[in-house]
Formats: structure tokens, sequence, C-alpha cells
């Protein structure tokens, strides 16, 4: 293709709404057969809402870990936090905010240690730790040494008097919702559970991403039972979950060993290795810094049918050129 005539589609690409960082991107967009999809945020809205909150028996009450966990995710960007932090009022502030990408956050709140995280994930700052990537997080650097609103027994994790953890889980799973593990002092103190929505423009999105040919593989660091949800709503069949950013990433390094060029389309920070390890990343206009900065494409307006738009006037600029 001549210079002319990729800067000629690139402009009209940015018609679209689609901002390409070069003529390569247009390239990679030609040659695609896989692209690899982010759930939350991307093919969903990312707008989530809080649906239940089950506390554990004989601990803190609903209202008061909600807003704990409202606390600790004040500085998040990810919609579980944003989320999180909407549903609360009169929330305290929090010191010492970490966010771990995929996992979760963990903060300071009134003197207690706030985790608010994927279940099964290793906490913050324990993920480079070996092991068990099911243990749950220790109670360090609390002030107040475990001691919690029903006594200063620690329970262990898996012990008898967890089957509402189990419940909990087990009934967010049935509803297809994402579900979090809110953790004070080390201690699992409630389960949140969260609803999201597909964005409209998903489903032809993903129609004609497969009509074009391409093989639209669904990851996200969510829960079996939510990306299965979202995935038959939009007809997707290959499902990767609970995958960690390494897992993604590995996903898309193992895909284009078998000879596929892989596009992968994420918002969040959790996205970044997969969009910089594929032949063509693209970002949601509404994502993170992050992923736009690793990102080739950029979808300005969120409408993912862009996307085989742009596929569609990528293959036909390098026909007409030829
Ligand atoms: P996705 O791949 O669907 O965009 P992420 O990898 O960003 O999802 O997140 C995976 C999981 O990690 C979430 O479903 C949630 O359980 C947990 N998580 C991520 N960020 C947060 C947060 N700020 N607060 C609580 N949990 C979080
Ligand atoms: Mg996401």
């Amino acid at each position: 293709a001549t210079p002319t005539a990729l800067l000629a589609a690139t402009g009209r690409g940015a018609g679209l709404g689609i901002l390409v960082s070069g003529p390569q991107a247009l390239e990679g967009l030609r040659r695609v057969d896989t692209v690899v999809l982010d759930k939350t945020g991307t093919l969903t809205t990312g707008s989530m809402t809080v649906t239940e909150v089950t506390a554990r028996p004989g601990g803190f009450d609903r209202d008061a870990v909600l807003r704990l966990a409202a606390a600790a995710e004040a500085g998040s960007e990810h919609p579980v936090g944003l989320a999180i932090h909407a549903s609360a009022v009169a929330v305290p502030p929090a010191e010492s905010f970490t966010a771990t990408a995929g996992v979760g956050v963990r903060a300071q709140v009134e003197g207690r240690l706030v985790e608010v995280v994927r279940p099964g994930a290793q906490p913050p700052e324990e993920t480079g730790r070996g092991g068990s990537g099911e243990s749950l997080p220790a109670a360090t650097a609390s002030n107040h040494d475990g001691e919690g609103p029903a006594g200063t027994r620690r329970p262990q994790p898996g012990a008898p008097g967890d089957e509402w953890l189990a419940t909990a889980l087990r009934r967010a799973d049935d509803a297809g919702r994402t579900a979090v593990l809110v953790h004070i002092d080390g201690i699992p103190e409630a389960v949140i559970a969260l609803g999201d929505t597909v964005r409209a423009g998903s489903y032809r999105a993903v129609d004609h991403l497969k009509r074009l040919g391409l093989r639209p593989v669904l990851a996200t660091g969510d829960g079996e039972a939510p990306a299965r949800a979202v995935a038959a709503e939009l007809g997707i069949t290959e499902v990767h979950a609970r995958a960690t950013p390494e897992d993604k990433a590995e996903l898309v390094r193992t895909l284009r060993e078998q000879g596929h060029r892989v596009a992968v389309i994420g918002d969040g920070v959790n996205d970044t290795a997969a969009l910089a390890g594929a032949d063509l990343g693209i970002a949601m206009g509404s994502g993170t810094d992050a992923a736009i900065g690793a990102a080739d494409v950029t979808l300005v307006r969120e409408d993912m049918s862009a996307l085989a738009d742009a596929v569609r006037l990528a293959r036909r600029t390098s026909v007409t050129v030829r």
C-alpha cells in the first residue's frame, strides 16, 4: 500500500470513530484472524451495580462492611471499585491504598486492614509468594490485630462456619453475577455481588466479526459463571475465565505461536500486557490510560462494531491499492 492510500484510510478510520497509531495498525487490522475480547468494560458497559451484600453471620453488619469496602475502593478506577464506592454513603477516608490489576484493592480504613478481592485470588501483597493461588489474604499490618465486632478469634479459611461464604458465592454464580470478597483484618466478612450490562453494540460487533471470519475469544479475570453468561448472550463459544493479566498475555502468546494473527480488545490495566503482546492492540476509548497507551488502535465511540468496520476498511484499502 502506498503511504497516501494508508493515510486516506487512516482519516476515514477517524470518521468511523477509530484512532489508529499509524499505517502498521491498518496492516494489523487487515490480517487479524482471532479477536480476544475482554469482558468487563469492553463487551459490557463497565457501569456495574451492587446487587447483593452478604455479611458473615456474627460479623459486621451489611452497611458497615459496605462502607469500609467503599472506602478501600475510593482510589480504584475498576468498574467493581466504582460500583462499590457509589453504593455506600458516609464513606470514611482510606490510607495506604494499593490496587493490583486482576486481583483487587487493599487499604487501611479506620485502623483496619480492608481488602476487596477476587474470590480465590492472592491478596495484593502476597502475589509474589509461591504456593496455592487459592489462599486467603493473610492478616497483616493491622494495628488492631484482628479485633473484630464478634470477638477476637480469627476463623481459619475453610473452617466450619464458612458455609455462608460458599453459599453466597454460589448464589452469585447462579445469578451470573461478579462476586468479590471483603476481608477485614484478614477475616472474610462479606461477599459483594455485582451486575453488569452487555453493551448494546456488542451483539452486532460479535456478529460482524464472525461474519468477517474472525474467531472471537472471551478472556476475563472474572469468574466462570459471569463469563459464561455474557459469552452465551453474545454467541461466543470460547471462554477463558479467572484469567490473570499474565494469563491473558499467555493466551495471546499461545494463539500467536499457533500461527494466528491476534487482536486484543480491552479497557483495563489488567489488559495492558495482552494488548502490548498482540499483533494488534485495541483499547476502548473509555478505558484506562494504561490500556490506551499500550494499544495500536483506540475505539473512540466505545462502539465495538467500529472494529468490524475498521477491519473491512483495512481489507478494502489493501485491495484498492494493490
Ligand atoms: P476483566 O478481565 O473482566 O476486565 P479484571 O481482570 O479487571 O476483569 O478483574 C478480575 C477480577 O478481579 C474482578 O472480577 C474482581 O473480582 C477482581 N477485581 C479487580 N479489580 C477490583 C477492585 N478494584 N475491587 C475488587 N475486586 C477487583
Ligand atoms: Mg476490563
